[in-house]
């Protein structure tokens, strides 16, 4: 390459922006290369999901270095993510920070968080690496209107003259106006759907109980005219009906076809894990020999608590004071069901503590996954939300907007 100026345009100061535009100021700066990286954001403030991610702590990467076992938290994307996180991973992410001075820590479900338990810290070592690097960044500059000439791209910014670059990285996370740009370019958008979200449920086994937790439940659900979902993981029931791990990787899986049903569906659960209705009918057999004289109420089936045992015992019309010994046949069988495999109606959705994830977007058999550089424009990148890929809670999704981020930024420098 020889050493003209390049110039490269970076649409969206958020977390795939801002990674990028530093590893492309790095490189340049490391390989002695004429670059010049400009951030344009719309709104006055940058990364603003960063600072709200994970409850204000950023839950900024997994810990599964896996590769293979990594990709199969991303419902879409999950194929196509095997050779980028070859390249940069979650322990890449780590260390990265760690070569800054932010050490991250790992939580026991997994989840990476910087130790001081503050997204500022995350975004502080982003602005203050910015900096030093000389990226020029221009807030409460929205991209209007986005071209490709003879002379490089051309970007629209609003109340600005037009300007031209050589390369161009759209980084617009899940914004209408983003999705606009990459159509203007020759790209495709899929059907777009929320992902990560908890289920309305109003069901008697429920009623009163918010706050319940099953370190593992195992759900089934049937969207009327789809194909079914299957999750094994803790759960939660809440006021509103259910949530918890399982039911939110179940919610991110069936993003498209909930929607698509108006979020009407049946979910069947077994309180007690991937279990056989056998399984379940012997262990509970078991449990009334071993305390024959004991009030039903009393034989309690680990782990359920107290008082959902009782709920669902009233759900199933029989007496907490009936010995266990004299339960008949149908009081078994009706038991056993309900354990096994409660019928609940899904009758919508609510909100995971304002985590929210678009499902959908840029289509990605029109990316290049060595560069995420544009099959369809030459010159283009895409990185982060604003592609087809999403992942479940847990810090993956910003897992792939850094590994994006940086194999684009490779790419808009050197190639
Ligand atoms: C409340 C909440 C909490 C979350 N917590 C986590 C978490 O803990 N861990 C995790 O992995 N994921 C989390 N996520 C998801 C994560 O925040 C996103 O996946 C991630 O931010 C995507 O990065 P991005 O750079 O693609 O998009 P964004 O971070 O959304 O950045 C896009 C940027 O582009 C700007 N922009 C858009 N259009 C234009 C335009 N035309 N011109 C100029 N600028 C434009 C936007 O203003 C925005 O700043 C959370 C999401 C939410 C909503």
């Amino acid at each position: 390459m020889s050493n003209e100026l390049r110039t490269i345009a970076i649409v969206g100061g958020g977390a795939s922006g801002i990674f990028s535009a530093i590893r492309a100021a790095r490189l340049a700066k490391d390989s002695a290369l004429n670059v010049k990286v400009t951030v344009f954001e719309a709104s006055s403030q940058l990364l603003k999901k960063v600072k709200i991610s994970g409850g204000g702590r950023c839950n900024v990467t997994h810990n599964q270095y896996e590769v293979r076992a990594l990709t199969q938290s991303y419902p879409r994307g999950e194929r196509e993510l095997r050779s980028p996180f070859q390249k940069f991973q979650p322990q890449d992410t780590v260390e990265w920070f760690k070569q800054r001075g932010v050490t991250i820590k790992a939580e026991s479900d997994g989840r990476m968080f910087p130790v001081t338990d503050s997204s500022q810290t995350i975004i502080d070592c982003f602005l203050t690496e910015a900096k030093s690097l000389g990226v020029q960044i221009e807030t409460s500059s929205p991209v209007q209107e986005v071209g490709k000439t003879p002379a490089g791209f051309q970007l629209i910014v609003k109340g600005q003259a037009p300007m031209l670059f050589d390369r161009l990285l759209l980084a617009t996370g899940s914004s209408q106006v983003g999705y606009k740009l990459a159509r203007q370019l020759g790209h495709t958008i899929t059907e777009l759907a929320p992902s990560l979200f908890t289920f309305k449920i109003q069901h008697p086994l429920l009623s009163d109980l918010a706050g319940t937790s099953f370190p593992s439940a195992k759900l089934k659900l049937k969207i009327a005219d789809e194909k079914d979902f299957e999750q094994v993981g803790p759960l939660l029931i809440t006021h509103w009906g259910l949530s918890g791990p399982a039911l939110l990787k179940l919610s991110a899986w069936a993003a498209r076809e909930m929607k698509r049903q108006n979020y009407q569906a049946k979910l069947s659960v077994c309180w007690l894990g991937d279990l056989k209705e056998e399984e379940v009918r012997g262990s509970f057999w078991a449990k009334c020999e071993a305390a024959p004289k004991s009030n039903i109420g009393n034989v309690l089936i680990e782990p359920l608590t107290r008082r959902f045992w009782h709920q669902l015992l009233d759900y199933c019309e029989v007496p907490q004071a009936k010995k266990a010994s004299e339960l008949s046949k149908k009081d078994h069988n009706r038991i056993v069901a309900a354990l096994h495999h409660s019928e609940l109606q899904v009758t919508g959705k609510s909100r995971f503590k304002e985590e929210f994830v678009e499902c959908g977007g840029v289509d990605l058999k029109e990316i290049s996954f060595k560069t995420f550089q544009s099959k369809i424009c030459e010159g283009l990148h895409l990185t982060g939300e604003l592609l087809d890929v999403d992942g479940i809670t847990g810090g993956f999704n910003f897992q792939h907007a850094w590994t994006s981020a940086w194999l684009a930024a490779e790419s808009m420098v050197q190639d």
